[in-house]
Parts: C-alpha cells; sequence; structure tokens
C-alpha cells in the first residue's frame, strides 16, 4: 500500500452522465443507511452499510479486454462495448443514468485475527442492473480511486493485478465454479507506486480497472462489522435485506423471520461448502481467505495473490504474505472455510433466537463438503458409485501425487486415456517433473493404476461413455500461474493481445481443443520459482 494524497479533494467528484439501455434499480443503497458524510477521508463509518462515493477520474481510460457474454448477461451489446463512453464509465470517468456509486462498509477477520473495519477501500459499486428476465448483477470497479475504507492506501490496482483477476474470474467461471465475473479492463493511463516485493524497492507500475459484475458483493465481514459493534439493528436490517435481495427463494418459500434466517444460515453453509469442494477438485488456492474475502452467497471473490496447483501439494500457497504458517494453503482450504463459517454463526447469533440453526449449518457445511468432495472424486477418477475402499484409493493417490511431484491438472486428464485392462503410464508420462521422483515410484504408481483399472472394470461403464465424463470432471486448460505472467508480461510491453487469448482458451477448458496443446503442458522450468508465476503477494 503507498501513501494517498487526500488534499485535493475531500468530496467526490460529480461525473458526467451518460444514457445507456441498461436499467439499474440500486436496492443496496436504496434499503440499507447510508454513511451521512461523503467525503472520502479515512475514517471509522459506524452505523451504516456503505459510502456514497464516486470513482476518481483518470487521465486516458482504454479498454484492454472485455466479456463479451458477460456483456451479454447484464444487456450491454457489442455496440454499446465498442463506443467511446464504454471505457468512459468503466475507466471511472462517467456514469451511466441511474448509477448511484457507493463502497461497501464490512469488517474482517485477516490470518485469524479481528481486523475491524476495512470496507471496500479500493472497489466502488457503481449500480444494480435488473435485466428484463429479472436478474440483478451489481457493477463493481476494482481500482477506482480512494474511498473513506483506503486507510493509508491509495485505492487504485496495478495492471498485472487486473489482469489476473479479469483472467481468474473468467476462468473460474468456465470451469463451472462459482465466481464473480469481469466485464471489462481499462487501463488508466496513470503510474501507481507499489513494493511488489515488500522489501523497500517500490516502483512505478501501470494502473488499471477491472469491472466485477456478481448478484452481490456481501462477505462474511459484512455482518461480523455491525455483530462486532454491538449493532444488533444494523445486523438485523443487513440480514434481511441480503436474504430478501440475495436469496430471494427463501425469502419467498419461508415467510417466518426465524425460519426465514435458519434457512438463510442452512443455504450459505451449503454454498460455502460446495466452492471448497469444487476449488478443490479444479486446484484453485485462493491466497487470503480472510472472512472479508468471502461470499455471502458463496462464490470466489477478490482474486489477490491466488494460484493454481501445478504439482500437487497441499501444502502449497501462492502468497508470499502467509509464507510463516501457510494457513491459506492448499489442503487446509476446506477447514478454513469451516473456520469463516463459525465466525459468521459468531457474528450472527445475536440476531437468531436459538443457536441451534447456526450448529446446524456448521454440520451441514461438513456434510455437504464430504459428499460433495466425494462426488468430484469418483467424477475425477471414472467411477460412478462410491465404495467403501475409495477413500483409501484417493488417500493414496494423493500421497503419490505429491510424493512424485506430479502435475495434478495433467495427471488427471491423462487418467481417461489409461486402458483398464492393459493400465500403464504411457499416457501420464507427460504429468512428472522430476524423473528420479519418477522412476523412484514407478512400481507404487503401477500399483495404485491397477486398483484403480481394477475398480473401473467392476463398474462397467461404457469406455466411450466413461472417458467423455472424465474429461467433463478433469480440466485440459486451467489458467497456470505462468501464462497468466506472459499476458501479463505482452501486456506491460504494450500487446494486451495475450489477455483475449488466454481468455478464448479458458472459455473452453474441457475440450480438447486441437492446435492449443502447448497451453495444456505442465510448467516450465524457467517459472518454477520466479515471482509471479510460483509466489505472489499482497501487494497489488
Ligand atoms: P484485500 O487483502 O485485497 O482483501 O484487502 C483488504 C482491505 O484492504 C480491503 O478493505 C481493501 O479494500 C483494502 N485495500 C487493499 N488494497 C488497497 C488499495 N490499493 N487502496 C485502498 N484500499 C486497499
Ligand atoms: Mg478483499
Amino acid at each position: 500500500m503507498t501513501g494517498a494524497d487526500y488534499s485535493g479533494s475531500m468530496s467526490t467528484t460529480a461525473l458526467p452522465r451518460t444514457a445507456s439501455s441498461l436499467r439499474f434499480d440500486n436496492r443496496f443503497t436504496r434499503e440499507l443507511p447510508a454513511d451521512p458524510v461523503e467525503d472520502v477521508r479515512p475514517r471509522q463509518v459506524p452505523s451504516a452499510s456503505y459510502t456514497r462515493v464516486s470513482p476518481t477520474p483518470v487521465t486516458a481510460p482504454r479498454l484492454l479486454a472485455c466479456a463479451p457474454e458477460v456483456a451479454a448477461l447484464i444487456g450491454l451489446t457489442p455496440d454499446d462495448v465498442s463506443v467511446p463512453s464504454f471505457p468512459e464509465v468503466f475507466g471511472g470517468n462517467a456514469l451511466y443514468d441511474g448509477m448511484d456509486p457507493w463502497a461497501a462498509n464490512y469488517g474482517g477477520h485477516q490470518f485469524g485475527n479481528w481486523a475491524g473495519q476495512l470496507g471496500d477501500g479500493r472497489a466502488i459499486s457503481l449500480g444494480e442492473v435488473l435485466t428484463p428476465a429479472g436478474q440483478r448483477w451489481e457493477l463493481q470497479l476494482k481500482g477506482a480511486g480512494p474511498t473513506p475504507y483506503s486507510r493509508r492506501a491509495d485505492g487504485r490496482a496495478v495492471l498485472r493485478s487486473s489482469i489476473r483477476e479479469f483472467l481468474c474470474s473468467e476462468a473460474m467461471h468456465h470451469l463451472g465454479v462459482p465466481t464473480t465475473r469481469a466485464l471489462s479492463l481499462v487501463a488508466t493511463g496513470e503510474r501507481v507506486l507499489r513494493d511488489m516485493f515488500y522489501d523497500g524497492r517500490a516502483a512505478y507500475e501501470p494502473g488499471a480497472i477491472v469491472c466485477r459484475v456478481s448478484p452481490s458483493f456481501t462477505r462474511f465481514g459484512s455482518f461480523e462489522l455491525p455483530a462486532s459493534r454491538g449493532d444488533l439493528a444494523l445486523l438485523g436490517q443487513l440480514i434481511d435485506v441480503t436474504i430478501s435481495r440475495d436469496f430471494p427463494e427463501i425469502a419467498a418459500a419461508v415467510p417466518d423471520r426465524d425460519a426465514q434466517r435458519a434457512a438463510w444460515f442452512l443455504e450459505v453453509s451449503r454454498r460455502t461448502a460446495r466452492l471448497m469442494a469444487d476449488w478443490m477438485r479444479v486446484g484453485f488456492v485462493h491466497g487470503v481467505m480472510n472472512t472479508d474475502n468471502m461470499s455471502i452467497i458463496g462464490v470466489t471473490i477478490d482474486y489477490g495473490p491466488y494460484g493454481w496447483i501445478d504439482d500437487y501439494d497441499p501444502g502449497w500457497t501462492p502468497n508470499t504474505t502467509d509464507a510463516g504458517t501457510r494457513r491459506y494453503r492448499f489442503g487446509q482450504q476446506a477447514e478454513i472455510g469451516y473456520w469463516n463459517l463459525g465466525q459468521l454463526a459468531n457474528a450472527l447469533a445475536p440476531a437468531f433466537t436459538t443457536t441451534d440453526p447456526l450448529y446446524a449449518g456448521l454440520e451441514a457445511y461438513v456434510a455437504e463438503y464430504t459428499a460433495r468432495s466425494r462426488a468430484a472424486m469418483l467424477a475425477k477418477l471414472g467411477l460412478r458409485t462410491w465404495d467403501a475402499s475409495d477413500e483409501s484409493l484417493v488417500d493414496d493417490l494423493h500421497a503419490l501425487l505429491h510424493q512424485g511431484e506430479v502435475d495434478m491438472t495433467i495427471w488427471f486428464r491423462g487418467l481417461a486415456d489409461v486402458d483398464p485392462l492393459a493400465p500403464s503410464l504411457a499416457p501420464l508420462e507427460g504429468a512428472f517433473y522430476d524423473p528420479a521422483k519418477r522412476a523412484r515410484l514407478d512400481a507404487p504408481l503401477r500399483a495404485w493404476l491397477d486398483r484403480h483399472a481394477v475398480r473401473v472394470r467392476a463398474e462397467g461403464m461404457d469406455t466411450t461413455e466413461r472417458r467423455l465424463a472424465m474429461h467433463a470432471a478433469n480440466p485440459k486448460y486451467v489458467l497456470r500461474n505462468y501464462l497468466a505472467q506472459q499476458a501479463i508480461d505482452r501486456a506491460t510491453g504494450g500487446d494486451p493481445g495475450g489477455i483475449t487469448e488466454l481468455l478464448d482458451l479458458l472459455r473452453h477448458p474441457y475440450d480438447e481443443q486441437p492446435g492449443r496443446e502447448a497451453m495444456a503442458v505442465r510448467r516450465p522450468d524457467w517459472a518454477r520459482d520466479r515471482p509471479g508465476c510460483s509466489t505472489l503477494s499482497c501487494s497489488s
């Protein structure tokens, strides 16, 4: 974070407005209490869910990339995206009619400790689009300038992190993992000072802004903050608005208030469990699972120093800021999801007449996670029904993949090509990073393939059907850290083409995509220890 100069404008600029075909229906600002003060000086904001604040204009907004399917989702046509007003609005220099920009107020547990008020320090929601089909999409700029929640930082985001957020949001969606989406990536034409390695060598980097899109950006920490302040009126109001706005099916089905809250916490618990099972299925490591980065609607949110598993290692975290205890390592994400849900339950307790539904939710989390991760493992292994022996089949495989330094994505994808009548490692040779480890584990790996083949044969699924099912569960293309870094390097050199190329690739992660096999190979040696490819800091 870098010091910001607040001496210029303390109140937010009135931005020019322009017409659009979008219909805005801003329930968050309409139904929740606003901060009565509208300047951006850093401060505590009691008794309010948000502060009205406009984006701070930038010098030269330029559209670097757009996800056309997200534009279509909210009701923008390709023509709407190609006009000059698009980068103006999504770079923070103008507003569409009907937008009512705000920064949300929330707290959070960071790395296990209560951190008090945090809030949107560099995210500004522009408004809620209501589509003709009745879908609600909140549009939010990340990196749009200071808010009262910026503390000592500048409210901006750098190009490298913005490319990573843009690409990963879309990659996750196409993998079938719930996530916030990304509409656009706009270069600001301004430079941002960042100490990338936290070693005192701060340097200027190009700035950028991503427009994120989600039905809701409310976080676990949104509830923790009023609870921590004993503001039970605001806590109750936030719960009711959240249920009514973000969980309309529960609001409609359950009339009684207490029963509604119970059903809601159960649903939040289940969604969180499913999300964790999905992250584990595809090899995604969030890296900063603080409670302010946990979405109440159960989507992946806040892409920072995340990473993708290359060689299978449950102890791996991409986040250098977490190197000490590796709290947010790959293999601990399900436990952290549970811990975070526990913090949410604590915060919600005063709004519940009994704590039974909170305990029930926590139990449901465990059951749902177990069921979902079993189903995911069965699908990955090309099996249909869970057998008592599968627990050890899975555990033994994970141990072998770890010891053998085996690429997770390539292994599982290649497993579909192993013939259960004559199992061999031949289709899996591309997955090994270390020939010595491969040689040492030859016998146990082949023994494991034999056990797997016995299970496959016992189920007797048609070979073609099984291969298709395995391909649908095991992506061929994921956003390997080094691939994102290559797109970043190109964009920093002035050519943003790599971003759209990767977006195209990641739109069909489960398809073979002939001619693009080079994007499905294991991480090259040069990327093994390179910053951005293997490790990242929170500086973004
Ligand atoms: P994160 O670790 O990215 O989830 O951020 C934690 C808190 O710091 C949130 O309240 C962010 O809005 C805030 N924050 C992070 N980076 C910046 C920045 N460059 N400017 C202002 N606030 C920031
Ligand atoms: Mg965050």
